[in-house]
């Protein structure tokens, strides 16, 4: 006999059986949904068996063999579908609709994980609040996120990525957001969208969603990119009759006072806030926060509170101390432009001696010669006491930097550092993340 797909609002009444929703059965948790997605290299209907031994409730699957094995035992823990991840989106989707609290849905080229941190730590003041945790930010993760939710929220910060055009129309087909912010648009997955003009258009795919449903946009003035795209896409959805709230942030009144070694600015009321944070791209991330924490209410007190204690964990901007260096770690990830905005910023740092040991920029396709010779040159201008560069395109920064210290490959840079012991020394880290140089700290 052979069994039938389930629709979308069957699964639903089955995920609501279950306490959660897991696609990994090395964390399975007692009487979770299991759904069985598949990867380049494996198939999560393969695990199925095991997800279910180890405590899932169901399973979701797409191999109808491995559903039929199941009834032919008596069991009914397996739930076929079509197609598994779709069944994931559609069920995130379903669960989505069940809510009418504000959804912020966040996106952006650069700081999306810092910004939404920042606006989690000041809407936490006021609301019970769920945030993508971490970085699951894609066509996963914005699923997962979604199926996190419960009727104890009050509100929800859902961080899109995307490296290709339709993925955040996707994304917000799915997380239904009200409201809206984009940190920036740069060079960041070039390869992906088919250059800047396509990530113009891949990142503003959250604008078109906010528009056509009518939402709200927080947008930067200060950024022209994002001004511009905004207006460029208000002619489009006038003639439509329907338009975004635009809430443009921020006011005159809000000054950077210092940008290293950490941020300090005074905010409209006056009050100067010193942060954890370095660097004036952060404080356009706080400046984000700030706003969309206004917006809803949450008093300039406890908003500059939220923003000042915020000190992340994760290899994002973190300072260290190591015997007399002083390492900013910046190895979560790279690109053009948040490349560009580091080692801008760590040439503004005032310091005795300075050294940048920098890994290769991911992603940039054709472009990556090219970007990383454009780098070579903004390296070249800082004057850094010490260039140390790593990986294989890093090669072609190599031009302007005749100086520098090569290594194709992050061991040879550690068994570089581990002959050259530094001292007193500023060091910022800073490559894409499947680089992980946060490795060479113990060596400094
Ligand atoms: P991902 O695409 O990996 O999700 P993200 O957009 O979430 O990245 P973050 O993780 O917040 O970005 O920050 C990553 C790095 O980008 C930071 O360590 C910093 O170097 C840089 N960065 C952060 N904010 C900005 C910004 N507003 N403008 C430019 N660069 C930024
Ligand atoms: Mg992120």
């Amino acid at each position: 006999m052979s069994i039938g797909m389930l629709s979308t609002e069957q699964l639903y009444h089955k995920f609501l059986e279950c306490t959660g929703v897991s696609t990994d059965t090395r964390r399975i948790t007692p009487d979770c949904l299991f759904v069985a997605l598949k990867g380049d290299s494996f198939d999560g209907n393969r695990f199925a068996e095991q997800a279910i031994a180890s405590g899932a409730r169901y399973a979701i699957v797409d191999d109808a063999l491995v559903a039929e094995r199941d009834r032919s035992n008596g069991q009914n823990h397996y739930l076929l579908v079509p197609d598994c991840l779709t069944a994931l989106q559609n069920l995130a989707r379903h669960h989505r609709q069940t809510f009418n609290f504000p959804i912020i849905g966040l996106t952006g080229s650069n700081g999306k994980t810092t910004t939404k941190e920042l606006m989690a730590a000041v809407l936490s003041k006021n609301y019970q609040l769920y945030a993508t945790v971490g970085n699951l930010n894609n066509h996963i993760g914005v699923p997962l996120t979604l199926l996190s939710l419960n009727e104890q929220h009050e509100m929800a910060i859902v961080e899109m990525g995307a490296n290709h055009q339709e993925e955040i129309a996707l994304l917000c087909s799915i997380a239904q957001p009200t409201h809206g912010l984009i940190t920036n648009v740069g060079k960041a997955h070039l390869e992906g969208f088919g250059g800047m003009e396509g990530v113009r258009k891949g990142k503003g795919e959250l604008y078109d969603y906010l528009a056509q449903h009518a939402k709200t946009v927080f947008i930067n003035s200060r950024d022209k990119t994002l001004t511009v795209m905004y207006r460029e896409r208000l002619k489009t959805i006038r003639s439509e009759s329907t338009f975004a709230e635009a809430i443009f942030y921020p006011g005159e009144e809000t000054d950077l006072i210092q940008e290293s070694p950490v941020v300090v600015f005074r905010d409209s009321a006056g009050h100067e806030v010193t942060t954890h944070l370095p660097g004036r791209y952060n404080f356009e991330n706080m400046l984000a926060a700030l706003a969309v924490g206004d917006y809803f209410g949450v008093s300039p007190e406890d908003a500059n509170r939220a923003v000042s204690d915020y000190n992340p964990t994760n290899n994002r901007s973190q300072h260290i101390t190591k015997g007399t260096n002083t390492v900013l770690l910046d190895a979560y990830n790279a690109n053009p432009s948040s490349m560009a905005a580091a080692i801008q910023q760590f040439a503004a740092t005032p310091a005795k001696r300075k050294v940048v040991i920098l890994g290769d920029m991911y992603e940039l396709g054709s472009e990556s010669e090219a970007e990383h010779a454009a780098l070579g040159e903004l390296i070249a201008k800082s004057k850094f006491d010490l260039v140390i560069l790593a990986g294989k395109d890093m090669h072609y920064a190599l031009g302007a930097l005749p100086n520098a210290y090569y290594f194709p490959d992050k061991f040879s840079l550690h068994n570089w550092l581990m002959d050259n012991p530094m001292t007193d020394t500023h060091i910022l880290v800073k490559g894409s993340r499947g680089m992980s140089l946060e490795s060479v700290i113990p060596f400094i």
